[in-house]
């Protein structure tokens, strides 16, 4: 019989009640037995409602309070110094929650011997997801062994329930790679001593009565050094003979195996997963790489995007895949379902069509349990699914709404000067400077000023319809206003309006252009108890009026300065948005750039003289593997410079980037040709200008020297002290001064008296450097 399999499950919950709980915890207002009654309740949700969609194999342990990356290194004793930890037996939830957000200087803390400036652990994102793990902190003093086995717990957890579940690990060696050595080291050295940690692990899941156990090592879609390629063998050996009885599904996901296939066949576990929706291609070369009488998981149902699946197609993969493996052949989706909603039910507000065109998370496993089904028993068994799946592609096949004639002319048409300025970058820094006169150093902040309970007041108030739209414009436009004062007053050089009629970045523009829908409840997580509700590109992109030119004309006329534009930006609104899949993502992208050049020409005709177009999810979009980069970088900066080409020389454009490691992508940020970028730096003090040092970045740069994720406000000092350094790495004609982000998370307490310091280190430093 064909097994339906899930790899994880959503976290959150329905109505998001693991952030409710962590919040209420963190907030002092329950007890650590709140917080675990809460968990408990979920994880016995979620297999009940896997099971009860027919998944035979129910993942368990892919829960995490907070982050599986970093639950996965505390119970294997991976834990850095000064956060409480005694050394012995497992790490407490304090250790836990210090480790994931830093110290907080809390009596509990204290007590339990956390530092008090301990802080967070490094957080990036997982592949090219939007989740984001902690980064395990490793060192020569670390000394793997377990600490507690929450897998084996997990497995008594559900079978206790009568549900024997398929405990999910994070392997050995991705473990290692995903972490890093505070003391330069190779995390790889610590494998032979976390090796006994995890059979010891696999042992126990044994006695838990677990027959299958997925270990997931997603780093084998990537390119593998050759020491990492051995690290494999080394593992997987030592896994595989430490527990006789218990299988092991070795999980791989988010892209193909390509170079790496005959490594992994060549391991001695029970079964493979592939991820066939990101590599469809890969499937011919592991039919014949991995025997017939392994066992093979196919991930046929897409778990990183909310469309239905092809059904039709699947089976019709899954029959060329079933023969001579009819009895050793799983039916899954690509990768953990963690990435997608958790439901449809509720998304009563969506158009109907498009509805109908979607899966989440509960729909997914569906799928999955339908394709397992047609193939044990024939497709008369699921005829009225296919047939659905088949009257949907129809639908939309023929839907004239997703596809506008007058967009796809338009792209068409589009000329390579389209994605090119008038003339090269020194020639408008010289039209720019006879407009602007700006002073050396000019001030500036990257967008967004505290969005204060007022704001959210007013905004639920419009939300509820105690406020008219008049009346909240009013509000909106009178604290912008202010904001605009208050920057004339300090002497910031380029005033921003504050975006206070912004919710969030992508939603602001998303709601204003066609292509664009959203959900009620589609929340994903994306770190801790931070949600995020994408929204669902379903299609063609269009401006069907201006989205930002009244309210950036308006902030304009109350300041004789400069008053600069903001957008987001064409890569980043697809990024962090669910993309159509009947196009390529390059094609929606360049819609969107269209519809964002009309907006940029528009706030220069009225007379914007400089517009920042924001790209914080610009090295994000990079593929894994080193091979597909250039192609991915070429669009991506093409729609940029589609985007912000069509202005005048003395009309600046600007680009924002958060974090990134810049060092592999600079030559392409340089390609997208804007006048000014501001970067994270303040954080690294200033080590992400290093990129900048070997490669010589020819326009302007606002490296950050205010880290605005901090809860602190940095002297003149510091900030001093901060851009001196990129004097000497950057000309200072070509020099900006900044925050590193967009303020809207600190208060006035804060962004007040920090502004008034970066204008004060700006004068000092244009005095000394006089
Ligand atoms: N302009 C945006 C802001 O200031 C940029 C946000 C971001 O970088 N994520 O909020
Ligand atoms: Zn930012």
């Amino acid at each position: 019989m064909t097994i339906a399999a899930n790899l994880g499950w959503p976290r959150i919950g329905p109505r998001r009640e693991l952030k409710t709980a962590l919040e209420a915890h963190w907030a002092g207002d329950t007890a650590e037995a709140d917080l675990l009654t809460t968990a408990a309740a979920l994880r016995a949700g979620a297999r009940a409602t896997q099971a009860g969609l027919g998944i035979g194999h129910v993942p368990s342990g892919d829960f995490a309070l907070y982050d599986h990356v970093l639950e996965t290194a505390l119970a294997f004793g991976l834990i850095p110094d000064g956060y409480g930890w005694s050394g012995e037996g497992p790490a407490s939830l304090t250790t836990l929650f210090a480790l994931a957000r830093g110290a907080r200087g809390s009596e509990i803390e204290h007590a339990a011997g956390v530092a008090p400036d301990a802080p967070a652990l490094e957080m990036t994102k997982w592949f090219d997801t939007n989740y984001h793990y902690l980064v395990p902190r490793l060192s020569d003093a670390t000394k793997p062994r377990l600490l507690e086995n929450r897998w084996a717990a997990a497995a008594r957890e559900g079978l206790a329930e009568g549900c024997r579940t398929r405990p999910v690990l994070l392997g050995p060696v991705s473990l290692l790679l995903l972490s890093k050595r505070g003391d330069g080291g190779d995390p790889l050295d610590l494998l032979p001593r976390l090796l006994p940690a995890y059979a010891e692990a696999l042992r126990g899941l044994a006695e838990a009565g677990a027959t299958w156990a997925q270990v997931d090592e997603p780093c084998l879609v990537t390119e593998l050094s050759s020491r990492a390629g051995e690290a494999y063998g080394v593992a997987f050996d030592a896994l595989a003979t430490a527990a006789p009885g218990l299988q092991i599904l070795l999980a791989t996901y988010f892209g193909g195996l390509r170079e790496n296939l005959g490594l992994i066949a060549s391991l001695p576990v029970a079964g493979l997963h592939l991820d066939l929706v990101r590599a469809p291609d890969g499937l011919d070369a592991a039919l014949e790489a991995w025997p017939t009488g392994r066992w093979l998981s196919l991930g046929l149902v897409d778990g990183r995007n909310v469309w239905r699946t092809d059904l039709r197609a699947a089976l019709k993969t899954l029959q060329r895949a079933a023969p001579g493996r009819e009895r050793r052949l799983m039916v899954a989706p690509s990768c953990s379902l963690l990435h997608i909603p958790l439901s449809l039910a509720g998304e009563t507000a969506l158009d109907p069509a498009l509805r109908q065109r979607l899966a989440f998370a509960r729909e997914k496993l569906a799928e999955v349990r339908t394709l397992a089904r047609a193939l044990d028993e024939g497709e008369g068994a699921v005829g009225a699914a296919l047939a659905e799946s088949d009257a949907v592609r129809r639908e939309v096949a023929a839907d004239a709404r997703l596809r506008d004639p007058a967009v796809a002319a338009r792209l068409a048409a589009v000329t390579p000067d389209m994605e090119q300025r008038r003339s090269p970058y020194p020639v408008r820094a010289t039209a720019q400077q006879a407009r602007l006169n700006l002073p050396a150093l000019p001030v500036t902040t990257i967008g967004s000023l505290p969005q204060t309970a007022e704001v959210r007041r007013l905004r639920a108030g419009l939300a509820r319809g105690a406020l008219t739209g008049a009346a909240y414009d009013a509000e909106i436009r009178r604290l912008t206003a202010e904001a605009v004062a208050w920057q004339d007053a300090v002497g910031v050089d380029v005033p921003v309006h504050g975006e206070f009629e912004r919710n969030d970045m992508v939603k602001y523009f998303g709601e204003r252009l066609s292509g664009f829908a959203f959900t009620k409840g589609g929340w994903v997580q994306s770190y801790g108890s931070r949600c995020v509700a994408p929204p669902i590109v379903w299609a063609d992109v269009t401006r069907p009026a201006p989205m930002t030119v009244e309210m950036a004309a308006y902030a304009g006329s109350l300041t004789p300065r400069p008053m600069k534009g903001m957008l987001t930006g064409p890569v980043t609104m697809l990024q962090w948005s669910f993309v159509r899949d009947d196009q390529p993502r390059e094609t929606t992208c360049r819609q969107i750039a269209l519809a964002l050049r009309d907006e940029v020409q528009d706030l220069e005709a009225a007379g914007i003289a400089i517009i920042q177009v924001d790209e914080p999810a610009f090295r994000e979009g990079l593929p894994l593997r080193a091979a597909d980069r250039d192609d991915y970088l070429r669009w991506a900066v093409a729609c940029f410079r589609l985007a912000t080409s069509p202005v005048r020389d003395d009309t600046a454009i600007h680009t924002h980037m958060c974090y990134a490691e810049f060092g592999d992508v600079i030559g392409a940020i340089a390609a997208m040709d804007a006048d000014a970028i501001s970067i994270e730096t303040a954080r690294s003090g200033m080590g992400l200008l290093r990129a900048f040092e070997v490669f010589d970045y020819p326009n302007e740069i606002g490296p950050g020297v205010w880290d605005i994720h901090a809860p602190r406000v940095p002297s003149v000092d510091e900030m001093v002290r901060l851009a001196r350094q990129a004097t000497e790495r950057i000309p200072l004609r070509r020099l900006w001064l900044n925050p590193d982000c967009g303020c809207k998370t600190r208060g006035w307490g804060e962004v007040r008296p920090a502004v008034e310091n970066l204008v004060a280190a700006a004068r000092q430093l244009r005095a000394e450097l006089a």
